[in-house]
């Protein structure tokens, strides 16, 4: 049949010396433009030398309905156009390399997914918006440091039968209001929105690998760090994961619910590596120009998940780009939190910083800075924590004040800040001040950072415990195992208490609130919903944790001081006062700082087992916070110049005088 193929079907490949050589295409219609009068498909292949798209009647199985050869196009592009409305038909590339036919692949490009992502789809995306998506807004956001961050993977929230939540494991459970446990307390959005956080991250919800989609009858579980089609959702979490419009519609119903409730919602995204190697959209498309390799050819691992990603070839930085402007534009995402961001090169990080505030300043992004391991990228260009100044507006997490409260996350026994291990204060104080410049840390005392790496406060994500890891419940039941509950809870009270008066940004591990539990699992990625689900029977029985959690949420929001814009404001009003005893960090905020109603906050935590006295400025001081207790009007008063705060205890004062 195919005798005669013309010489723009089958295309002479240029010998390129290195993947720096390879033709880069500047249009922004990679993929599928779509409308109903035409259909245009357009897909970077540099090295091929014939591609197939083949059309399908279905998401899964069967043979093409027809198949047509690409012409070769500008820049190494390839392109089929059809003046034709193929809205719902299901389509695959397959590009020929080295005289051979790759598999069939979505494309990188693909916007909408069939079951399992294995085919691509044709769909208006027009037709996907919920009904007033137009006009869905993002919440306000005054400055980045107002941010408090819930991470949360979507199937935890709503999974355990006492969650009260219809749609269990879906996007669309995280749009159910008033939704209560048995026990009567709210649960699923109504509890978040209670809490009184600002943004919603939600772990991996682009497509992912791991879960077959076509059996979501059984259980099945994982937080999706294996990406497959970055530019489409994850369809486990749909209703229909066979319509590809659904997914994207369901998506939305989401992201409308939680802005409608003032929540912003942030997206995990895996740009460092994918799920599949050799297998993968990028590889089957263009053999090897999307990663990075070691010196004998084979995939690099920085990732530790078998390859890394090469963001500073000039097609996978656009691809990088190009998806989270898509996702903030087309599903109004609020934030991007960047997987390990150390794989990926200073210039990549700092051109996605800067699409996405042109799209809106508010838009945040932060990210791990380091990587599972080593790169070929030279480690100058990393986009490492020690890089963050070097970043603009782009924080990283602080493992210097995680570590510090409770203890190496590597070394699961080892105490920390709040559970009596002595010699971390240097830790907490460097994270109080949310790794900034300031005359009165010892840089040469903190554990990990070797000089202030966040130039403002902003540049900072201040967390205690995070899905990797044990829960801070469960660190603490390993690490002190010889405290009973009380004192554990004491415990976790003082850290949730030393990073929710922190500068910086606030970073809350979903159900921390109320002692989340994973029994004692310290990687529960692919572990059961019994593992992984919160349990709400916990939030009656943890009430208290819970109120205090809320509370000191509540006093972080009224109070501009705890939220300070620049490091020199910090270097003007944060003044350490230094204790003769260990474990014990004390600090005052002086005069109305970042216009605070209040003139002078004094914070008191005591790491220690037992009471100690401490030294303070002489003055008359209103107790606002003491003993897991919250009240601005007072719980008693102080004066001189010490005060005694009972064990693991924090304490917040504050004067007018
Ligand atoms: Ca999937």
């Amino acid at each position: 049949m195919m005798m005669a193929i013309s010489c723009q079907e089958e295309a002479e490949v240029p010998q390129y010396q290195s993947y720096e050589d390879y033709p880069v295409y500047e249009g922004n219609d990679l993929g599928l433009t779509y409308s109903p009068e035409q259909s245009a498909f357009r897909l970077w292949a540099p090295t091929a030398s014939a591609v197939k798209l083949h059309f399908y009647e279905h998401a899964l199985g069967g043979t093409p309905s027809k198949t047509t050869r690409m012409e070769s196009s500008e820049n190494g592009t390839w392109l089929a156009t059809f003046n034709e409305d193929l809205q719902g038909i299901y389509y695959t590339f397959q590009t020929k390399i080295d005289g051979e036919w790759q598999l069939e692949v979505p494309g990188p490009y693909a916007k909408a997914v069939g079951t399992n992502g294995v085919r691509a789809q044709v769909i208006d995306l027009s037709t996907t918006n919920p009904e007033d998506w137009e006009t869905t807004l993002r919440p306000r956001l005054k400055a980045p440091n107002d941010i408090i961050i819930y991470e949360l993977h979507v199937r935890d929230l709503s999974m355990n039968a006492n969650s009260g939540i219809q749609h269990k494991g879906k996007y669309l459970g995280l749009t159910e209001l008033n939704t209560v446990s048995p026990g009567g307390a709210l649960t699923g959005l109504s509890h978040i929105k209670d809490l009184g956080v600002t943004h919603v991250h939600l772990l991996p919800s682009f497509d992912y690998l791991s879960v077959d989609e076509s059996r979501l009858n059984e259980p099945q579980f994982n937080w999706g760090y294996d990406p497959q089609n970055y530019n489409v959702p994850e369809g486990s979490y749909a209703t229909n994961p066979e319509d590809g419009a659904v997914r994207i519609r369901e998506f939305k119903q989401m992201v409308q619910a939680l802005h409608a409730n003032g929540l912003r919602v942030i997206m995990d995204v895996v740009y460092n590596h994918t799920g599949d190697t050799e297998t993968s959209v990028f590889n089957q498309v263009v053999p090897g120009y999307y990663y990075r390799h070691n010196e004998d050819g084979s995939f690099s691992n920085a990732s530790g998940c078998g390859n890394e990603t090469a963001s500073e070839r000039s097609m996978m930085r656009k691809f990088i780009v190009e998806s989270v402007t898509y996702w903030a534009e087309e599903y109004k995402i609020d934030g991007f939190r960047f997987d390990l961001m150390g794989i990926h090169d200073i210039k990549t990080m700092n051109q996605v910083s800067q699409a996405l505030k042109a799209i809106d300043p508010s838009i945040f992004v932060y990210g791990e800075g380091w990587t599972a391991g080593d790169s070929p990228l030279a480690e100058e260009d990393r986009a490492i924590k020690a890089h963050t100044y070097r970043l603009e507006g782009i924080a990283a997490f602080s493992d210097d004040i995680r570590d510090g409260l409770k203890g190496s996350v590597f070394e699961r026994e080892q105490k920390g800040f709040v559970s009596g291990e002595p010699g971390r204060e240097e830790d907490v104080k460097f994270g109080i001040i949310a790794s900034t410049d300031h005359p009165q840390v010892d840089i040469h005392r903190v554990s990990y950072a070797d000089g202030p790496w966040a130039k403002e406060p902003s540049q900072t994500i201040s967390y205690v415990s995070c899905h990797d890891n044990h829960t801070l419940w469960d660190r603490l039941s390993i690490s002190n195992k010889e405290d009973n509950e009380e004192e554990r809870i004491k415990m976790q009270m003082l850290a949730l208490t030393t990073v929710l008066t922190s500068q910086g940004i606030s970073f809350l591990h979903a159900g921390v609130e109320m002692l989340r539990t994973k029994e004692g699992e310290e990687n529960s990625y692919k572990s059961p919903d019994a593992v992984n689900q919160l349990d709400w029977s916990r939030k009656a029985e943890y009430h208290k944790v819970y109120e205090y959690t809320r509370l000191l949420i509540a006093l972080r929001k009224i109070h501009p001081a705890f939220r300070m814009p620049t490091t020199e404001m910090i270097k003007t009003h944060l003044a350490f006062i230094p204790q003769e005893e260990e474990g014990l960090v004390v600090y005052s905020i002086k005069d109305h700082a970042n216009l605070d109603e209040w003139k002078n906050i004094l914070v008191v935590l005591n790491g220690n087992g037992d009471a100690q006295e401490v030294k303070i400025p002489t003055a008359d001081w209103t107790i606002a916070v003491n003993e897991g207790e919250v009240d601005e009007t007072g719980l008693g008063t102080v004066s001189g110049s010490s005060l005694t705060i009972s064990g693991r205890n924090a304490m917040i004062l504050y004067n007018n005088d």
